[in-house]
């Protein structure tokens, strides 16, 4: 039977703690740890009650690598699922190099100081997994995720070579609030506030962020919405595992609202992440704010409206130029219904489970660090259809392709 420890209790836990429980021919015992047992304790029940399986709880801090390392021997897990914050990427690949178990994460690691992610960490534990026998999937959430398997994907089937990728983040979502950010307050703002990179002629270049935006139109009637190029971190991977992208650009959707509350916030310096002296005692603004804004994993019953997240990609095939759309559409109140989250929680979750169902499975299974695109995409997308993220491959014009050619 295979036992799996899940680290993280917040929004995407919840969802992969029942997507999981939901499959127990692979999942067949489920831990589901984080700093807070409460929270555990109360998915847990949540997971009994929709799917009638129970799952086990425990305290643990992820940042400490013993505590990790003994959790996952008491509980015998052949892989850890760490859906807890960027910043325990290494502890965890640590703990799991210490106790022998496959890792898989859905967020490059990232020091708490310095609000700058990147691969060249947890890519640096290459050897150490090889020579454990040990598999590590990095990145296994919808972007970076998904998006790096819609990228292979298109290369094995659509195309022989791919020259321009545009990932296309959309949340046409409601969730009623002044101002919520859809997953960890504390990442999310750390990740919209940093400087815009993108990839072309062989290098990333660096641009003011939110500084250069255009409208997006979705597809099946998801509405029109204004979309920001911003840096993102599967685009590092992918331009890396395929050389011959000659441009890579990540996009995101912004209601004006957001970014208003957005530039309010950074102009009172309540982003900074370095400590501040507040009666007597040291506070770092963000993590002040990150404690009065609504809980993500809480704004599931009041969130409406759909996602809509996918890839332009075009390139040659047989010599000929062409362009594809590869998308997800994802309703917030459907996935309420099913397992309790909003659409954001829900589509990092479900591919993080598929993720491991594929290490589990051994289709996947290979000693060393690996990104989403390195593997084979075509089981991985056959198991998005039928867990609940549906996809579509649109052939696009030249016009609708050349609205991306813009530099
Ligand atoms: P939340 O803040 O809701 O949840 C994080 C959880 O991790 C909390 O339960 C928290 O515990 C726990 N945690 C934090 N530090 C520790 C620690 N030292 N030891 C043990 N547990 C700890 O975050 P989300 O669920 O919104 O996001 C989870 C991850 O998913 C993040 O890494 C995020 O970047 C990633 N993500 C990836 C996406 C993708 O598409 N690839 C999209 C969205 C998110 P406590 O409750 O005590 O604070």
């Amino acid at each position: 039977m295979n036992q799996v420890l899940l680290i993280g209790a917040g929004g995407v836990g919840s969802v992969v703690a029942h997507k999981c429980a939901m499959l127990p021919e692979v999942f067949g015992g489920i831990t589901l740890a984080s700093r807070t047992l409460a929270k555990c304790e109360a998915i847990a029940a949540q997971v009994k009650q929709r799917t009638g399986r129970d799952i086990a709880t425990a305290q643990v801090d992820a940042d400490d690598v013993r505590q990790t390392a003994a959790l996952i021997r008491r509980t015998g897990a052949k892989l850890l699922i760490n859906v807890a914050l960027p910043y325990q990427d290494l502890a965890l690949m640590d703990a799991c190099l210490e106790a022998g178990c496959d890792y898989l994460d859905t967020a490059n690691y990232e020091p708490k100081e310095v609000a700058k992610f990147e691969y060249g960490w947890q890519w640096a534990y290459q050897d150490r997994f090889v020579r454990a026998g040990l598999s590590a999937l990095l990145g296994s959430g919808f972007d970076p995720g998904v998006t790096n398997v819609f990228t292979a994907w298109a290369l094995k089937h659509q195309f022989d070579e791919i020259h321009t990728l545009d990932i296309i983040d959309v949340n046409g979502g409601d969730h009623g609030k002044a101002f919520a950010t859809n997953f960890n307050p504390e990442i999310n703002i750390r990740e919209v506030t940093a400087a815009c990179r993108h990839y072309e002629g062989g290098a990333f270049v660096e641009t003011a962020a939110m500084s250069r935006h255009q409208a997006f139109t979705c597809p099946d009637g998801v509405g029109s919405y204004e979309i920001y190029r911003m840096y993102h971190e599967e685009l590092e991977s992918l331009v890396k595992h395929l050389p011959s992208l000659r441009r890579a650009q990540f996009w995101m959707s912004f209601s004006p609202n957001y970014l208003k509350h957005l530039e309010v916030l950074q102009n009172v310096g309540m982003t900074r992440i370095d400590p501040v002296e507040f009666q007597g005692v040291k506070i770092v603004p963000l993590q002040f704010l990150k404690a009065v804004l609504p809980d993500p994993g809480e704004l599931g019953k009041s969130t409406t409206g759909r996602t809509c997240i996918g890839n332009v990609l075009t390139g040659l095939k047989d010599g000929v130029p062409k362009a594809v759309y590869i998308y997800n559409i994802c309703d917030h109140q459907a996935c309420f219904a099913e397992v309790g989250s909003q659409a954001i929680s829900y589509t990092t979750g479900v591919p993080a489970m598929l993720g491991a169902k594929q290490l589990l499975a051994g289709a996947w299974r290979k000693p060393g660090v690996w990104n989403m695109e390195q593997h084979d995409p075509d089981s991985f997308m056959a198991d998005l259809q039928v867990h609940g993220l549906p996809w579509r491959c649109l052939e696009l014009t030249p016009a609708q392709a050349a609205s991306f050619q813009v530099a």
